[in-house]
């Protein structure tokens, strides 16, 4: 029997992020605002769907990798701070300016080209605007940041820029929150507090913040006046606590045909599967080019009718294939690939940890052409 359906679908519970977004602003120590991380696409959940369901559920903050990002998400309506961190020597910053985005600075370079991008802008708007600025700290990570070597300078610097400039915040990120107790976090908490005696010894008044979703779970004391959640308002926690985070993704799939084989039948590209005993299989029309990886092949199950059944033979570049035994699933049966795993499904978090990665990586791969979104 064979049947058309849609090929597959990312399932996004909207209600999901609203819940973690809520759980994580009321986990923030008294005073601190939330920052929702919806960079790469909202960690491939989209990023404007993500980011007003963070809004509804108590974020006053956006955080964005890129400009662009942070363009797009204010110039499709959202009117909350919008935080952007990363761009190449090449960004201009005069937009930024223009549409109300603080930006990030790590060095005497950055702090002088977002300079000219607020006399661009105010050239072209015709009005008095200036760059809200949050000097980053390089204080263990070793990525961006301003090293602490150069910090005292760059604060001099950015104090003299004013009014073009305004250095709203001082800030860092965490190499190893989520290793609870690991010493690089007292170490780099150690450097962020002396560049911020640094920043009020040059006359600045800064906001400060460093604490990812880990940091928000285990390190209160480094909450401070902003915290920066991403993985956790996913629903995905990086860190063993017992918080009731909800998994919004869902990636599902659909029965498109089913046969009966004889043992003795091999399965796949390589015949890498034969059949110990006659068996229907379930044809599911995703594959590698679909975020399947062929490394998952004969280590992976899907949820099918109630119970989990392994994949058989090589996951192909646009179908794989299910051994239902005894079993007929209907054409059309729902698979999920993985889900929240209240059913007992496989999860994001199963996937990584059989192919050695982290779950950010799984959610992050699934924005795909072939894969409808769709949002609950
Ligand atoms: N802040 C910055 C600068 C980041 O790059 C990220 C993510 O990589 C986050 C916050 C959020 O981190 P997490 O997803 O671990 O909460």
């Amino acid at each position: 029997m064979t049947a058309s359906f849609p090929r597959a679908e990312v399932v996004i519970d909207l209600s999901a992020i609203r819940h973690n977004v809520a759980l994580l602003a009321s986990r923030a120590a008294a005073g601190a605002q939330t920052m929702a991380v919806v960079k790469a696409d909202g960690y491939g959940h989209g990023a404007l769907e993500v980011a007003r369901a963070a809004v509804e559920g108590g974020a006053t903050w956006l955080g964005t990798c890129s400009l662009g990002e942070a363009l797009a998400l204010r110039r499709a309506g959202i009117g909350v701070r919008l935080f952007s961190w990363l761009d190449t020597p090449e960004a201009d910053f005069a937009p930024a300016v223009a549409e109300d985005i603080d930006v990030a600075v790590s060095s005497l370079d950055e702090l002088a080209r977002v300079a000219d991008g607020v006399r661009r802008a105010r050239d072209f708007s015709g009005l008095t605007v200036n760059a809200r600025v949050h000097l980053k700290i390089d204080t263990g990570l070793s990525r961006n940041g301003c090293p602490p070597a150069e910090w005292q300078a760059l604060v001099d610097a950015a104090a003299a820029a004013e009014p073009l400039i305004e250095v709203v915040a001082i800030w860092s990120h965490l190499a190893c929150a989520d290793e609870l107790g690991h010493p690089s976090i007292d170490a780099q908490a150690k450097r962020f507090d002396e560049a911020y005696d640094i920043a009020r010894t040059a006359g600045l008044n800064p906001m400060r913040h460093i604490a990812n979703s880990a940091a928000v779970l285990t390190r209160p004391e480094l909450h401070f006046d902003l915290v920066r959640p991403g993985i956790a308002i996913y629903g995905l926690n990086p860190v063993p606590t017992e918080d009731d985070l909800r998994p919004a993704m869902t990636f599902k799939s659909s029965v498109v045909l089913t046969k009966r084989i004889p043992a003795g039948e091999s399965v796949s590209y390589g015949h890498s599967w034969t059949a110990e005993r006659d068996s229907t299989l379930a044809l599911v029309p995703v594959g590698y080019a679909d975020g399947v990886p062929r490394s998952l092949s004969g280590r992976m199950d899907v949820w099918l009718g109630g119970r989990r059944r392994p994949v058989v033979g090589r996951v192909c570049m646009d179908q794989l294939i299910v051994d239902c035994g005894d079993d007929e699933p209907a054409v059309g049966s729902e698979v999920i690939l993985f889900g929240q795993g209240a059913l007992g499904e496989p999860t994001a978090r199963e996937w990584a940890d059989k192919l050695g990665t982290i779950d950010y990586e799984i959610v992050t791969s699934m924005y795909r052409p072939r894969i409808h979104r769709t949002y609950l």
